[in-house]
């Protein structure tokens, strides 16, 4: 267990992203190497040179949390400390609860790539992104819950982020990206206040794609993956076709956090 709380900023070990780019594999050279740190067992400083200024001056109004789908946080720590690989995240945290700050918070990482969220379009130039270390089958350890949470804090403090702007990746690129996952416990940090989840209610079927689009799901308009990317996120392992619970749940975020909103000021 992790007895301190992390250092922001400092250095630690990390996990990895994927995505930028569109293609979800991403090999290091022959021959790359980390420099300093993690090779002997010591997390040294690192930085990701893959970064750039947020666009159209644009701060930072979203969180995007992804997991990072590599066997180790060595691993994505080298893959997004590549200039070759073209991605990157303002933080990695590892399985231990350590989290590595690879691009200053007020400029501009590789990690979401296309999609939306709202009116959004360029979510790069709009969001922090943070990267846990995970394979994509495994729970999270409660180490690396602890300490995002205690990130998130410090991110919203600094950028006064509204809950309802801390999305998953999937949330955002639906259809092409599943991160954080259905293991990520999204309900966890509504208790802290730090995302949203919905009331439950009877709804209507018929409205639920209408719903979607004012909460924020606004990437794509097909019913299917519509339902897939809501149930990811809020029913995690709900089956079968739409029913008056999706409806009802996501007709209170709709009515409750209108992403047209907040995307006045984003
Ligand atoms: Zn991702």
């Amino acid at each position: 267990m992790v007895t301190g709380l992390p250092v922001v900023g400092t250095q630690r070990r990390l996990s990895v992203p994927q995505d930028n780019k569109d293609s979800d594999a991403v090999s290091l050279p022959p021959g790359y190497r980390l420099i300093g740190g993690w090779d002997d067992g010591e997390p040294g400083p690192r930085k990701s040179p893959n970064f750039g200024p947020r666009r159209d001056g644009a701060r930072p109004d979203m969180v995007v949390i992804h997991y990072t789908a590599m066997k180790s946080a060595y691993a994505a720590c080298e893959v997004l400390c590549n200039p070759e690989s073209e991605v990157s995240a303002h933080y990695l945290i590892d399985e231990s609860g350590h989290v590595v700050a690879l691009v200053p918070e007020e400029l501009r990482a590789w990690h979401a790539g296309a999609g939306r969220w709202g009116a959004v379009t360029d979510v790069n130039s709009h969001s922090i992104g943070i990267e846990l270390a995970n394979d994509g089958f495994s729970p999270f350890a409660a180490a690396q819950m602890d300490a995002l949470t205690d990130l998130l804090k410090g991110i919203r403090a600094r950028w006064d982020i509204r809950p309802e702007r801390v999305i998953g990746h999937s949330d955002m690129a639906p259809g092409r990206k599943i991160d954080p996952g259905r293991r990520f416990d999204w309900r966890r940090f509504a208790l802290e206040g730090l995302v949203v989840w919905p009331d439950a209610a009877a709804g209507d079927v018929a409205r639920f794609a209408q719903n979607m689009h004012a909460f924020g799901y606004t990437a794509s308009v097909d019913p299917d993956l519509l339902l897939q990317v809501f149930r990811l996120r809020f029913r995690p392992y709900a089956s079968g076709p739409l029913d008056a619970v999706d409806a009802g749940m996501i007709a209170d975020l709709a009515r409750r956090f209108p992403v047209d909103v907040n995307a006045a000021w984003a």
